[in-house]
C-alpha cells in the first residue's frame, strides 16, 4: 500500500531563517554585487537509513536519521514502514522537516522502517522519483527500496525493465525504481526478498547503497566498490543501518562495523544475517572525506574530521602564505582552516557567518538579489577582516563563480589582502557514482590555460594568491590505501568505468582521447628533439 501527498515544487515554502547580519557596519555591494551564478557546492545526491525495532517508534527513529543525513538530499524525503506483510510508503518533494509532522509520523505503525533524502538529478525534481520506491511483486509481498549512488548499468538494467513491461522508458524512471522493480519482479511463492537481492545485485554495476525491506525483514547492500559509506549500528532491541555514522550516534545507535563491499545483510527476527554477493574491490570516494560526510561520522574507521584538520596541516606545508589571520568557508572550510593555522602558527578566527538555512529556496530571486549572490549564503564579520591579510580556507572550487564573488566580498570588507586556500585538488572531471558536479566544460580547472593552471585560476578569482592541497596528501590524510579509493573528479581515472548513453560521459570520453594524444605528441616531440640525427 502506498499513501502518498503530492504537493508540487511550487507549494515548497522556504524554512529559511533571516540572514545573520553583522548589524554595526554591514558590507555594501559595489557595483559588480557578489553574484555567484547561483553555483552550488557539489552535492550528495541521496541518504539511507533503516531501522528493524520492534516495540520502537521507528518512523520517528528514522525520521531524526533523516534529520541527521539532510545535507546528503535535500529537494525530496521519504519513510516506509512495514508492519509483517504491509508496507506504507510516505514521501514528499522538500525537506524532511517539510515532509513530515508529527500526525504523518504517529499514522506510520510499524516494526522496520526505511527513509530516503534525495537530491534530484537524474530523472529531475519529480514527486515520482522521491524514495523509497515501491512496488508489489506477483504474490502480493510489498517492496520499498531507497538507494545512494549511481549505476553505470542504468541503460542495460532498464532495457531489461522495460522488456518485461516493468517500466516505460518514456517516463525516465529512475535507476533505483528499476532495482525496485527488478526486485519486485523476481519475488513469487517460491522466491523470498532475499534470494531476489542475490539473484539481481550481482549484475548491477556502479555505486549503491540501499536500504529495502518487504515488510517482514530489513536488507541492506554495498555495492562490490564500496563507493558510498553505509554502516550498521545496534539499538538495545533493534538494529539501524545508515549512510553515515553521525546518523546512528544521534538515534543512539552503537556503531558495530560498515557493511563490506559486495555484502548483503538481512535483519530479522533471527537476528542479523551476512552474505557476499560479489568480491570486494574498495573504490571508496575519497571526495566523502574531503567534504560530502559530516565531520562527525567515520568512514572505513577513520574520523572524517581528522582528514580535514589533517588536509589543512598539508595546505600550510604544501602552500604557506605571509598573513595576519585564517579564516574558514563556513561550514566545510572549518576543519581545514583549523589545521591550517595549527601547521602555520597563525591565528585562527570565524570571518564569515553562515546564514543557517538547510537547503535551497524555490523563491525565483529579484536581479536586485540576485546580485546579493553569496551575501545571502555568507556574511563578513567587518571588524575581524577588516585591514588583515586573510588566508581563506575552502573545500574546492567547482564553476568558480563563488570563489570570485567571495574574494570581492571580503575585499569590500576591508580585507587587505586575500589568500585562499584549497582542501582538495581542482576538480576537473565529473562524478558518474553519485555526485552532482557540472559538466567538464564548466568547470573553471578546464576552462584555464593548463600550463599554468593554479595561477590562472588566481586570476579568475581575483584573490592575491591561490593554492590546492596535492592529490597525493590528500589521499594520505584519509589515512586508506590508494588503491581502494576513488578519486576520478580530481584524476579523471574512472574505477568503476563510465556510463552509456550520458552526455557528461561523452564529453568526459572525447576529453581523454584528446589529452591521450597530445601525451603521444609531446612524448613524440621529446624523442625527437633528444635524437639530434632526426633534427
Ligand atoms: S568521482 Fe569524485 S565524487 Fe565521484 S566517487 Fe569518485 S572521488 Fe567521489
Amino acid at each position: 500500500m502506498i499513501v502518498a501527498k503530492d504537493t508540487g515544487l511550487n507549494s515548497l515554502n522556504g524554512t529559511n531563517s533571516a540572514p545573520s547580519v553583522d548589524t554595526a557596519q554591514p558590507v555594501q555591494p559595489t557595483d559588480r554585487g557578489y553574484d555567484d551564478h547561483g553555483e552550488q557546492p557539489p552535492r550528495e545526491e541521496c541518504g539511507v537509513f533503516g531501522v528493524w525495532a520492534p516495540g520502537e517508534d521507528v518512523s520517528k527513529l528514522t525520521y531524526y536519521g533523516l534529520y541527521a543525513l539532510q545535507h546528503r538530499g535535500q529537494e525530496a524525503a521519504g519513510i516506509g514502514v512495514g508492519s509483517g506483510d504491509q508496507i506504507l510508503v510516505y514521501k514528499d518533494l522538500g525537506l524532511v522537516s517539510q515532509v513530515f509532522d508529527e500526525q504523518i509520523l504517529n499514522s506510520l505503525k510499524g516494526h522496520i522502517a526505511i527513509g530516503h533524502t534525495r537530491y534530484a538529478t537524474a530523472g529531475g525534481g519529480r514527486w515520482e522519483n522521491a524514495q523509497p520506491m515501491f512496488r508489489m511483486a506477483s504474490d502480493g509481498t510489498d517492496v520499498a527500496l531507497g538507494h545512494n549512488g549511481n549505476l553505470t548499468n542504468y541503460l542495460e538494467l532498464m532495457a531489461e525493465a522495460a522488456e518485461k513491461r516493468l517500466v516505460d522508458p518514456a517516463d525516465e524512471p529512475s535507476d533505483s525504481d528499476v532495482m525496485c522493480a527488478l526486485i519486485a519482479d523476481l519475488i513469487d511463492e517460491n522466491t523470498s526478498m532475499e534470494e531476489a537481492a542475490l539473484q539481481l545485485f550481482p549484475r548491477v554495476k556502479g555505486a549503491y547503497c540501499l536500504t529495502f525491506t518487504d515488510g517482514k525483514g530489513l536488507y541492506a547492500v554495498r555495492d562490490p566498490h564500496g563507493v558510498r559509506p553505509l554502516s550498521i549500528g545496534k539499538l538495545a532491541n533493534g538494529w539501524v543501518v545508515s549512510s553515515e555514522t553521525a546518523a546512528l550516534d544521534i538515534v543512539g545507535a552503537e556503531f558495530v562495523r560498515d557493511v563490506e563491499p559486495g555484502e548483503f545483510i538481512a535483519i530479522n527476527e533471527d537476528g542479523i544475517r551476512s552474505r557476499k554477493f560479489a568480491e570486494a574491490t574498495p573504490k571508496g570516494c575519497v571526495f566523502e572525506y574531503v567534504y560530502l560526510a559530516r565531520p562527525d561520522s567515520v568512514i572505513n574507521g577513520q574520523p572524517v574530521n581528522a582528514t580535514r584538520v589533517d588536509i589543512g596541516r598539508r595546505l600550510a606545508e604544501e602552500w604557506p602564505a605571509e598573513g595576519d589571520l585564517v579564516i574558514p568557508v563556513p561550514d566545510s572550510g572549518t576543519p581545514a582552516a583549523v589545521g591550517y593555522a595549527q601547521a602555520s602558527g597563525l591565528p585562527f578566527s570565524q570571518g564569515l557567518t553562515k546564514n543557517a538555512y538547510v537547503g535551497r529556496t524555490f523563491i525565483e530571486p529579484s536581479q536586485t538579489i540576485r546580485q546579493l549572490g553569496i551575501r545571502l549564503k555568507l556574511n563578513p564579520l567587518r571588524h575581524v577582516i577588516e585591514g588583515k591579510r586573510l588566508i581563506v580556507v575552502d573545500d574546492s572550487i567547482v564553476r568558480g563563480n563563488t570563489q570570485r564573488a567571495l574574494v570581492r566580498m571580503l575585499r569590500d570588507a576591508g580585507a587587505a589582502e586575500v589568500h585562499v586556500r584549497i582542501a582538495s585538488p581542482p576538480v576537473k572531471w565529473p562524478c558518474f557514482y553519485g555526485i552532482d558536479f557540472p559538466s567538464p566544460n564548466e568547470l573553471l580547472a578546464n576552462n584555464v590555460d593548463q600550463n599554468n593552471m593554479v595561477e590562472a585560476m588566481r586570476e579568475e578569482g581575483g584573490a592575491d594568491s591561490l593554492g590546492f592541497v596535492s592529490t597525493e596528501a590528500m589521499v594520505e590524510t584519509s589515512a586508506q590505501p590508494r588503491e581502494t579509493l576513488c578519486a576520478a573528479c580530481f584524476d579523471g581515472v574512472y574505477p568503476l568505468g563510465l556510463p552509456a548513453g550520458n552526455p557528461n560521459a561523452e564529453q568526459v570520453r572525447l576529453r581523454q582521447r584528446r589529452l591521450a594524444e597530445e601525451a603521444e605528441q609531446t612524448a613524440a616531440g621529446e624523442v625527437s628533439s633528444n635524437n639530434p640525427e632526426e633534427n
